[in-house]
Formats: C-alpha cells, sequence, structure tokens
C-alpha cells in the first residue's frame, strides 16, 4: 500500500490537478477560513485556503505580475494603491517595483494569512517588508466604503467567488470602489477561467459592466489554476491599457519573470469563444 499521500481539490468537478503532499508544514483553522501550507518537490511551498489552491512558489509569479503590471502601467502617476485580500503579499512585492507608488494598502479579512504567510512564504510575503505598505485588517466591502476617492488603482485579489469572497463579485461592491477611485482610476480583479465555470466567469463582467465604461479582460498561463489560462478584468471610466503605457517604466520595472511589454496589448486577446462572450455584455469591445 503506497504510503504516498495526494492533494486534489475537493470541490464538484470531475477534473484538477493533483499535487504529490511531500510534506504538510503547517494547517490551522483560522476562525474565518482553513489555513495549509503544503510542501512538493516541483511546486516547492503551496498555500490553500479552505482546500483550494491560493499559490505556489513554483507558478505565483505569473498571476502576481500580471495582476498587477498592466494597471499600474496603464495609470500615468499611481501613487495610491489597494489590495483587496491579497494577504499572501505577492501583489504587494510586485506593487512596490513601481518607484510612483508611495501609498499601497493591503486590506485582508483575515489576519492569520498575513501572519503565516510571513511565516512559511517568504517568497511573496517579502512585499510586507516596504515602509510604503500598510496593512488594514477587514471587510473588503466595507473598507471601500470607507474610503471614498481615495485610491489610484484598487486590485482584487481575493479567492473565488464564494464565502467571505461572494460580495467582491457584485455589483454593490464595484459601485463602492468607483467611488474609492480617484479620477481616472483603474480598478483590477482576478476573474476566474472561461474554460470552467463559464458562467461563472461571464457574470463578473456582467455584474461590473454597470460601474464602469471601459471593461477589458486580459488572460495569463497560470499553470496551477484549474485550465492553466486565468482571467483579470481591467475596468476604468477613461483609461485603456494603452492610455499613458509607457515602455521606459515597463523597462524600469526589475526582476519579472512572466510581464513584458509586449503583453501590455497581447494579453488583451482572448480565445475566440470569450471575446465573443464579452463583445456582448462590455460596452466597449477590447483593444
Ligand atoms: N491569488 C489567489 C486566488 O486567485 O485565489 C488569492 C490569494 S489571497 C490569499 C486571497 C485572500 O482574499 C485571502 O487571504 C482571503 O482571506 C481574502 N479575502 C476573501 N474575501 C475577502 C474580503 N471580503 N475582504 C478582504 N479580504 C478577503
Amino acid at each position: 500500500m503506497s504510503s504516498v499521500k495526494w492533494f486534489k481539490e475537493p470541490d464538484n468537478s470531475s477534473y484538477g490537478p493533483v499535487i504529490r503532499i511531500d510534506r504538510e508544514i503547517f494547517s490551522i483553522d483560522t476562525g474565518i477560513q482553513k489555513l495549509t501550507v503544503l510542501e512538493n518537490a516541483e511546486l516547492g511551498r503551496v498555500l490553500l485556503l479552505d482546500d483550494v489552491v491560493m499559490l505556489t512558489e513554483k507558478d505565483e509569479f505569473t498571476y502576481h505580475e500580471m495582476i498587477v503590471h498592466p494597471a499600474l502601467l496603464a495609470h500615468p502617476n499611481p501613487v495610491n494603491v489597494l489590495v483587496i485580500g491579497g494577504g499572501d503579499g505577492g501583489c504587494l512585492r510586485e506593487i512596490i517595483k513601481h518607484k510612483e507608488v508611495l501609498n499601497a494598502v493591503l486590506c485582508e479579512i483575515d489576519p492569520a494569512v498575513v501572519e503565516y504567510s510571513k511565516k512559511f512564504l517568504p517568497f511573496t510575503a517579502c512585499g510586507f517588508d516596504s515602509s510604503r505598505v500598510k496593512v488594514h485588517i477587514g471587510d473588503g466591502i466595507q473598507y471601500v466604503r470607507d474610503n471614498p476617492g481615495a485610491f489610484d488603482i484598487i486590485i482584487v485579489d481575493s479567492t473565488d467567488p464564494i464565502g467571505i469572497a461572494e460580495g467582491l463579485f457584485q455589483s454593490p461592491f464595484y459601485h463602492g470602489c468607483l467611488g474609492a477611485l480617484k479620477p481616472g482610476g483603474i480598478f483590477v480583479q482576478q476573474a476566474e477561467s472561461p474554460f470552467f465555470d463559464f458562467d461563472k466567469w461571464l457574470a463578473v463582467f456582467t455584474e461590473l459592466s454597470p460601474a464602469f465604461s471601459i471593461v477589458l479582460a486580459y488572460g495569463a498561463a497560470v499553470p496551477m489554476y484549474l485550465s492553466g489560462y486565468w482571467t483579470f478584468v481591467f475596468a476604468s471610466n477613461s483609461r485603456d491599457p494603452w492610455a499613458d503605457f509607457s515602455i521606459a517604466r515597463a523597462s524600469a520595472l526589475p526582476d519579472l519573470r512572466y510581464y513584458s511589454a509586449k503583453l501590455q496589448q497581447s494579453s488583451f486577446h482572448l480565445p475566440v469563444f470569450a471575446e465573443q462572450a464579452l463583445k456582448k455584455i462590455t460596452k466597449r469591445s477590447k483593444r
């Protein structure tokens, strides 16, 4: 009888990645969700929340570079940036590469994610080290209501649209974000994959469209997420990904392993089936 233990996400899909558990480093019920850190020879450290893969040491850079850089480089002066969720620190690590950012706030509902990411995931938690970073523990839905007109960029790096994160994918929150953005601000959110749960994927754009006049999707390869192809939504009332894009700023960003200036445009071209569905609901076709 093999003593090898395997992890698979317990949701009802009949398909998904499995991870050989070479070591279970830590697991705790935080009172909000179950937090687990595994180790795998190929993937390095793996963070799970409620038994869903949040990140792996091997491929988290793809997701964190792509959720951050297209928006910050489409804004001429992204001084004030808000991350909702993102308790592992990976978004912050990428945000502080931009010298224009003077104030990066992370609003995370579960303090344990920050605490244990600092302990077990130094490769993303290094994002907390900057003096330009402030951590607020609370619900992102309330936080945007309490901070009108405060941010140039809002990035929602949350768990999937269930439970504590469900409201982060609904219209009232999107209108709250619109209120928390300064004029010319940009909203970005991880928007799941069109290859699985297509209706859930499309619903993000449907819910978002009434709040913003420009709603665009872009994609990236995130090997450990279901299907390996993940999307993000870019929304604004005035900016598009190339509005103020500066090749010079993009080229000055240090330590990039996925993002490049070429992706600032090419990543906004999606598979045809996804583009056709989006054309019907977003008020402005993509680039
Ligand atoms: N990159 C991952 C993904 O795409 O699934 C997300 C990583 S990050 C760890 C997700 C974080 O969102 C979690 O730490 C969770 O506690 C936080 N979160 C979920 N709902 C939230 C809310 N309403 N307000 C603030 N943080 C929230």
